[in-house]
């Protein structure tokens, strides 16, 4: 069930892998920051306005949270992200609040001008697109939450991954199967093992 239903939910997106979890949408979001080698002395820009998860995340992950000023997208200020950006800045985290798109056209423009990643936290927009394109699918990778507030209730808690990254799904595949990759699909995977937590 689990497999089939990443498979739906990677298409519904509009992604080549999807990944779901038991930790709901800040585990999506731990294991996003883990694939894409966030940590130690690193910084990841995240909204001022959102739900603490959005911060959260950074911190398990051993980097630094860095707030930036929102629009009246209720998302991320694409110019305050810009002068927030400093030499060990490695990520952003664009929040879709209320269903309502942060402006990813801008926001993909500055991360992609200083090179660094992009992580939509699209867990209060499940299902929605923003210029023909889903949310999710706009950065390198994208979490959904699934809990019991959440457009789509797993029944408890519950969350899932988005990326068309080969590297970036290994990597938060290994960390959400305790490192040492139980799930069947684990005998796939090129990425090294390392030492991760347990969201299957
Ligand atoms: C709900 C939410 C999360 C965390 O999701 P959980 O499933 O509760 O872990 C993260 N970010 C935002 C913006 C949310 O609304």
């Amino acid at each position: 069930e689990a497999d089939r239903f990443e498979q739906e939910w990677a298409q519904k997106i509009g992604t080549k892998y999807a990944l779901i979890m038991c930790g709901g949408g800040t585990a999506a979001l731990v294991c996003s920051l883990a694939g894409m080698g966030i940590g130690p002395g690193d910084e990841v820009i995240v909204p001022a306005y959102t739900w603490m998860a959005t911060a959260t995340s950074v911190l398990t992950v051993g980097a630094i949270p860095v707030l930036a000023e929102v629009d009246e997208t209720l998302g991320l200020n694409p110019d305050d992200l810009e002068r927030k950006i400093s030499p060990a800045t490695k990520a952003v985290i664009p929040v879709h609040m209320m269903g309502r798109p942060a402006n990813m056209e801008r926001i993909m423009a500055v991360a992609k001008k200083h090179g660094i990643k992009v992580l939509e936290d699209s867990c209060q927009m499940v299902g929605g697109s923003y210029k023909g394109k889903r949310t999710g699918s706009w950065g390198d990778a994208g979490a959904f939450s699934f809990n019991y507030y959440k457009i789509i209730s797993s029944g408890g808690e519950g969350g899932a991954m988005v990326t068309s990254d080969r590297e970036i799904f290994e990597r938060a595949f290994v960390y959400h199967d305790s490192g040492a990759a139980f799930r069947p699909k684990a005998s796939e995977l090129n990425e090294p093992i390392f030492v991760a937590q347990q969201y299957r």
